[in-house]
């Protein structure tokens, strides 16, 4: 077999077969194959596609390209969740302890934040004595309490890491069969038997239409479900920041706030949903409906929030921050942005607001960078909303007042108000099971 076969094949419209894209896959970890060859074969697939059976080939070589996780000598089902990113986005936070709460093993292996969407670990990392990085022992210890959230450990999928560093650099990012598999791989890798997954659609996330969205969704799905994972997805709107609290201490403020019931409605809302959907995957209950039920249940009974106690507790975290949020770092600057005019809030730039919290010392632009862990934003203001002059849009909590001041002409701007009514967008737009679309 020839890397050139493969590419001229892909480039004219073919089909691979199983062992064309193990082939690639096995030949670019080993470093038989270049970087100039993948690329023009990743350009290909941009252009041709591939169907699910290749993109499903695709992702199960690139998740046996490096190390995988079986944890069925510990917990004979475990479940997770993934989301394609979005501002404000603390799902994991809030999900993770529901889950647990309701009775599944959550094993969940998280990002830091880069660029302008945050990371459930640096998020978690505000409380002190956190530890996300932790030894196989320690996973596994996780695991058997029934929660465990950790930074990924290992050498998982590294022909993703190879592959999408150069899609980054070549063009090639922009394909939905390229795009499900990365996402995939690292999902199968990780070991989940279940699945369920956050399509973020809108002008703050990766997938800007809903067709894209879709597709996307119906993608990975399929992956998952060819792969022998139960895997369904949501595809929730990115019009608008999920909840109020954009940065990392007041992240999590927010999630032990929605955890005691007092949290904003569209989280728990979604968490509700997503958690619905694995429960049912789980085997928990028969509908997505009496799974929604019992994520509820379990944040009114407090057992959610016991659930995030007990996990901050077994990775040395600082519990008392659970019982007393306000021992939370807070940054010692707050300034308020007054709208200037007024109207109907009509849209809300996400990205400029994920820069600014970055710009706040809240992001990382390079791997590796710091962070301030106490910087951040409250949005107060929903699409739709009727406000006056003067109403407050967005708290900057800023290390100085010159800092908040650096954003916050910025944040005016990425709020558009107008005269005319504006409807509040949909939290959730479709839910896509395994062989269907509703
Ligand atoms: N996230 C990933 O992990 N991979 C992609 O290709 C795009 C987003």
């Amino acid at each position: 077999m020839r890397a050139v076969d493969i590419i001229i094949k892909k480039r004219d419209g073919g089909a691979l077969s199983t062992a064309e894209i193990d082939f690639l896959i096995a030949g670019y970890t080993s470093g038989a194959i270049g970087d100039e060859q993948m690329a023009a074969w990743a350009m290909a697939v941009v252009l041709r596609g591939m169907d699910d059976r290749e993109t499903t080939d695709l992702t199960l070589a690139m998740a046996h390209s490096g190390d995988t996780l079986d944890l069925h000598d510990i917990a004979s089902l475990t479940v997770d969740k993934h989301s394609t990113g979005g501002i404000g986005d603390k799902t994991s936070l809030v999900l993770g302890p529901m889950l647990a709460a309701a009775g599944m093993t959550v094993a969940k292996m998280s990002g830091r934040g880069l660029g302008f969407s945050g990371g459930t670990i640096d998020k978690l990392e505000s409380i002190p004595g956190f530890r996300a990085e932790l030894s196989a022992e320690a996973f596994r210890a996780g695991v058997q309490r029934g929660l465990v959230i950790a930074a990924q450990s290992g050498d998982l999928a590294p022909a993703d890491k190879k592959l999408y560093a150069l899609r980054d650099i070549t063009g090639t990012v922009e394909s939905i069969p390229l795009i499900a598999a990365s996402i995939m791989c690292k999902k199968l890798a990780a070991g989940a038997d279940c699945i369920v997954l956050d399509v973020k659609v809108g002008d703050g996330a990766f997938m800007r239409t809903i067709e894209d969205a879709r597709r996307l969704a119906r993608t990975m799905v399929a992956i998952g479900n060819r792969a022998g994972r139960r895997t369904a997805a949501l595809i929730s709107s990115m019009a608008q920041p999920l909840g109020r609290a954009i940065g990392n201490a007041v992240e999590v403020r927010e999630a032990i706030a929605t955890l005691r019931g007092a949290g904003p409605a569209d989280v728990l809302d979604l968490c509700a949903l997503l958690g619905g959907e694995l429960a049912v995957l789980a085997g928990q209950v028969a509908t997505p409906e009496a799974g929604e039920a019992l994520m509820r249940a379990v944040v009114a009974d407090r057992r959610a929030l016991a659930a995030l106690r007990a996990m901050v507790a077994g990775q040395g975290g600082d519990v008392a921050v659970i019982d007393d949020p306000t021992l939370l770092a807070s940054a010692p600057t707050t300034l308020d942005v007054l709208a200037t005019r007024a109207g109907y809030l009509a849209a809300i730039d996400g990205a400029a607001l994920g820069n600014a919290v970055n710009a706040l010392g809240g992001g990382r632009n390079r791997k590796g960078d710091a962070i301030d862990h106490r910087v951040g934003l409250t949005i107060h203001a929903r699409i739709g909303d009727v406000l006056a002059v003067g109403q407050p849009l967005v708290s900057i909590h800023a290390a100085s007042e010159a800092a908040a001041a650096g954003v916050a002409d910025t944040l005016l701007a990425a709020c558009t108000i107008v005269d005319a009514p504006v409807p509040a967008p949909p939290l959730v737009l479709e839910v896509v099971r395994e062989g269907m679309t509703r």
